[in-house]
């Protein structure tokens, strides 16, 4: 069979999976675990859309009845699960072609499932993401602005909560085209700094294309 499970809803089932788990910890009544995995359950399934049954039969959680099968149905799951396209060194160079000296990161590492390509490069403190919508790849230049390492603050793209740097203030350059001609400005985000984290975690994408049409002007 196929790949059918795109990688962030692959995160989004293993989501649903730590709630599980801890109705698995925390009861001992059996039909509160048992109405806690067919509503999540159903919640999965909602994430989908057009699966033939033997897909669902694949992610199917309700024959989970162990917390220590949760690993097991996730590595089985991870078989179906598919990233981004690989992208090549000269698809980047298009991509962020503003940019004077192009740090590209080792593409080797695209083999992981990601969502996104992200990296940052410390000596121009910048962060570079490129993600592909219907085909077309798309980038984000974005300056790292200094921040308080002691405050915490919450990634836009996995909602993750950071401290101590974990998730860093960005800044990309949106265009935007106002009475004809192309214009810039700035925006203010904070995504995860450690990229490989911030992919295993993101469970939606949404949020993520709608910064990147911003910033690239697409309405
Ligand atoms: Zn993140």
């Amino acid at each position: 069979m196929n790949s059918f499970i795109e990688k962030h809803r692959y995160n989004y089932i293993k989501k649903c999976l730590q709630n599980l788990n801890s109705a698995f910890r925390t009861s001992v009544d059996e039909n509160i675990i048992n109405v806690t995995k067919a509503h999540l359950n159903e919640k999965i399934l909602s994430a989908f859309e057009n699966l033939t049954e033997d897909e669902k039969e694949i992610i199917d959680i309700t024959k989970i009845s162990d917390p220590l099968h949760i690993d097991t149905y996730l590595s089985r799951l991870d078989k179906y699960t598919f990233g981004m396209k690989s992208v090549t060194k000269s698809q980047l160079l298009k991509v962020f072609k503003k940019e004077k000296k192009l740090h590209i990161p080792d593409l080797e590492t695209l083999e992981a499932k990601k969502v996104y390509l992200g990296w940052t490069d410390n000596s121009t403190r910048k962060m570079f993401i490129a993600y592909d919508i219907d085909g077309v790849l798309l980038g984000m230049t974005c300056r790292i602005i200094s921040q308080k390492n002691t405050n915490s603050y919450v990634c836009a793209l996995c909602n993750y909560v950071g401290r101590d740097g974990e998730v860093i203030s960005v800044s990309p350059v949106c265009k935007t085209r106002e009475s004809g001609r192309d214009t810039y400005k700035s925006i203010g985000i904070s995504i995860c700094k450690n990229s490989d984290e911030c992919n295993s975690r993101i469970s939606s994408i949404e949020r993520l294309e709608d910064i990147l049409k911003t910033v690239n002007g697409i309405e």
